[in-house]
């Protein structure tokens, strides 16, 4: 048994996907089902061929939708970040496993009931945007979510929504009509995809031959924020402009590769999403009244908040491990995904009390480097292990629950 459950700086979920047709045709596959390998009791799962029990934060079902995985896990991550905290979603396992297609970070393909992490998302959070009021942290009992919460199955056929949520280009002084009936919060949301390929940062939305783009290079400011130049970042006015640019990046991705399913196995995706809010904040004169100059215009100052949400679709996790079980650290400089190494150590530090004032080697990967600000601290970080329930699978399963509850 691993760790008791605590409220760790990282949390953990486990996806195990359901049986495919790839799986049915193994010649091991004899008449196993679902829940023969991995039997899931509550949010601890047990490897049923060798009596291990591991914990999670969550633990996900083949039959889990979707739907289930966003509103147990997304939708208060999505209000977390509206409310100003930098947040990390990532989906570490073996290829073909589930990644991509719990975090939704692919080409939109199929019915909407199959759209996962980002799509949703992004969804709720021009929904939050659009009603700031009604923004704050505390999302409403899964039975009782407002119609825009439920309405995730709705097709992207809807009509754009981007009179209501309309990013602005913000001035630096409030408009002259300001009064506390006009305008008092606005906001700005960009979008950008980068690639993480043998150390090498890509920007996916860049269009432009490799050999013409900027070097990328990742900086930390005086107050230990991580910013990062030569990485196109697209102003986005609703959650279709995202998915647009979101399949922009994916096409890019593909093109780019001589092997594409080689090369997404090895690369990490990252979809970052940055969120600036800004709120007039009337200045109070002594003896409480508003400060007015007789045309109606309150004094007063944009107060400004920013936050960074990062939907990460690590590398497969087998090249970890196949080296790992050789033994051979030699090889490790050179086999082993460096941002999934670093990731594991960067987590386990995170999550073990005893190691409070321990030195964090974010610096030790680009992967890591780049989430600094919101792995750990004030961020808030979801990892989802995704599983297969297939035995032929097994040694890489066990290799997942292991690196998993080792984050938590
Ligand atoms: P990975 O990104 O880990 O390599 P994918 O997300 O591409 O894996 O999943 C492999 C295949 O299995 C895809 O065809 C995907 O649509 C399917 N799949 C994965 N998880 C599920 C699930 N929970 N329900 C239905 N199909 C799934
Ligand atoms: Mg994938």
């Amino acid at each position: 048994m691993t760790k008791a459950p605590t409220q760790a700086a990282v949390q953990v979920a486990l996806r195990i996907r359901p049986l495919n047709d790839r799986d049915r045709a193994q010649p091991r596959f004899a008449s196993l089902s679902e829940n023969d390998v991995l039997n899931v009791q509550d949010k601890n799962v047990h490897v049923v061929s060798q009596g291990k029990i591991f914990h999670f934060d969550q633990v996900f079902k083949p039959s889990c939708s979707q739907s289930d995985i966003f509103l147990t896990v997304g939708d208060k991550l999505v209000r977390h970040f509206v409310d100003g905290y930098n947040v990390t979603i990532l989906a570490y396992g073996q290829t073909s496993s589930g990644k991509t297609y719990t975090m939704g970070t692919a080409q939109y393909s199929g019915g909407v009931e199959h759209e996962g992490i980002v799509p949703r998302a992004v969804d709720l959070l021009f929904d939050l945007l659009a009603s700031p009021s009604s923004a704050r942290s505390t999302p409403p009992p899964s039975s009782q979510l407002p119609s825009s919460s439920l309405s995730f199955g709705r097709s992207r056929m809807r009509p754009p929504r981007s009179t209501a949520s309309s990013a602005t280009t913000p001035p630096t002084t409030p408009p002259a009509s300001i009064t506390q009936q006009h305008q008092t919060r606005r906001h700005t949301v960009k979008v950008s995809f980068v690639e993480i390929y043998n150390e090498e940062l890509i920007d996916l939305l860049n269009p432009a031959l490799p050999s013409e783009r900027p070097p990328i290079t990742i900086r930390e400011d005086v107050k230990g924020q991580i910013y990062w130049t030569g990485v196109k970042e697209m102003t986005v006015h609703n959650a279709d402009d995202v998915m647009t640019y979101l399949q922009q990046g994916t096409l890019n991705r593909a093109t780019g590769a001589t092997d594409m399913n080689e090369k997404s196995s090895r690369s990490h995706a990252i979809l970052s999403i940055s969120l600036k809010q800004e709120k007039w904040m009337p200045r109070t004169k002594r003896g409480g009244a508003n400060h007015e100059d007789g045309t109606g215009i309150t004094a007063g100052d944009w107060v400004i908040t920013t936050s960074k949400f990062h939907f990460v679709d690590l590398a497969g996790s087998e090249r970890l491990k196949r080296t790992a079980a050789e033994g051979d650290r030699r090889k490790e400089g050179i086999n082993i995904n460096a941002g999934l190494s670093a990731l594991g150590n960067v987590i386990s530090v995170l999550g073990d009390p005893s190691k409070k004032h321990a030195h964090i080697p974010y610096r030790d990967s680009k992967l890591t480097r780049l989430l600094q600000d919101s792995l750990g601290g004030n961020a808030t970080t979801l990892m989802i292990a995704c599983a297969s329930p297939a035995e032929y699978n097994l040694p890489e399963t066990i290799n997942t629950l292991q690196y998993a509850s080792r984050a938590r």
